[in-house]
């Protein structure tokens, strides 16, 4: 690890302030990712400036028809959250299925979609409940917040404050696990809404991703085999040790079936 300065500030003003001010810094949330990539020399901030003394970030609330999740929530408070089992329980599944209890302990939703692992679940989940990202400076819709793989719409210096979730009529989520990581190799996200059906796919390529064929056949009808003979290309996705290219499109069909199913049972 290289030698960085490390500040905990007590207000939103000075945090911004000081990522500002200094000439290399980054924003500390759970550490999940951060530290590891500080251990294996990976990263070379010159600060660190912790979140972890702003109560203004994290908490869960609901305003009308949204619920609305402080970036500094841990996944075990969303997953453990009477409101958000109530309003959608297809996002407290999403979080009790990430990484083991020490990363859902520590790991937030600001710093997964900060990060935009191609595999992680809240991207899935963001994206496909339509949700919008409220950073320091402005509001930014889903659909424009993540860009490419570990990539962000996200500015030097922004920082994620919370995140807006429109409550859906139903929405499922299901992924099949890597099992040493519990990173998802693919997960989809299922949702409808008075606005639409959208359906949002991680892990299985470099970005998270809609995929508006099946959205379109669950609009007509939102039952399982609405989505028979809807196929996703296998040429632009992830092809690893883990699993080959063609192996997660046909995830894809697969999980987005469990996802609708889930949706009707209310999982
Ligand atoms: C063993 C292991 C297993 C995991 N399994 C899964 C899994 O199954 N599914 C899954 O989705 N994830 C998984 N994760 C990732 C985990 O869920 C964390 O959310 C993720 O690592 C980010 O960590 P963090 O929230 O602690 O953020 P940090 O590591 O502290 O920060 C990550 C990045 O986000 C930036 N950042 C943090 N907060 C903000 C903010 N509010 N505004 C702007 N930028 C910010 C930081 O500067 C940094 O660049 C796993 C991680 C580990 C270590």
């Amino acid at each position: 690890m290289y030698a960085f300065n490390y500040h905990r500030p007590d207000s939103l003003e000075a945090a911004i302030g000081l990522l500002r001010t200094c000439e290399d810094g980054l924003f500390l949330a759970g550490g999940q990712t951060l530290l590891q990539s500080l251990r294996q020399r990976l990263a070379q901030p010159s600060d660190l400036i912790d979140l972890g003394a702003l109560p203004e970030l994290s908490g869960i609330r609901r305003e009308g028809d949204q619920l609305v999740i402080g970036a500094m929530t841990r996944h075990a408070e969303v997953a453990a959250s009477d409101l958000v089992r109530q309003s959608i329980p297809a996002l407290a599944a999403l979080a009790a299925g990430i990484g083991d209890a020490q990363v859902r302990n520590m790991g937030t939703l600001g710093g997964s979609i900060a990060n935009n692992d191609p595999a992680a679940d809240y991207p899935a989940g963001v994206l496909g409940l339509g949700a919008t990202v409220v950073t320091s400076e402005r509001e930014l819709a889903a659909d424009e917040f993540f860009t490419g793989m570990f990539e962000t719409a996200l500015e030097p210096g922004e920082l994620i404050r919370e995140v807006r979730f429109p409550i859906p009529r139903r929405a499922g989520y299901v992924k099949f696990a890597q099992p040493a990581s519990r990173y998802a190799l693919v997960g989809v996200m299922v949702a409808e809404s008075a606005a639409g059906v959208r359906v949002a796919v991680t892990g299985a390529g470099p970005c998270v991703f809609r995929v508006p064929a099946m959205e379109q056949a669950l609009a007509q009808d939102f039952q399982p085999q609405a989505l028979d003979g809807i196929e996703v290309p296998a040429d632009e996705l992830n092809d690893d040790l883990h699993a080959s290219a063609e192996y997660r499109a046909h995830l894809v069909g697969v999980l987005a079936r469990r996802a609708v199913k889930a949706a009707l049972a209310g999982l």
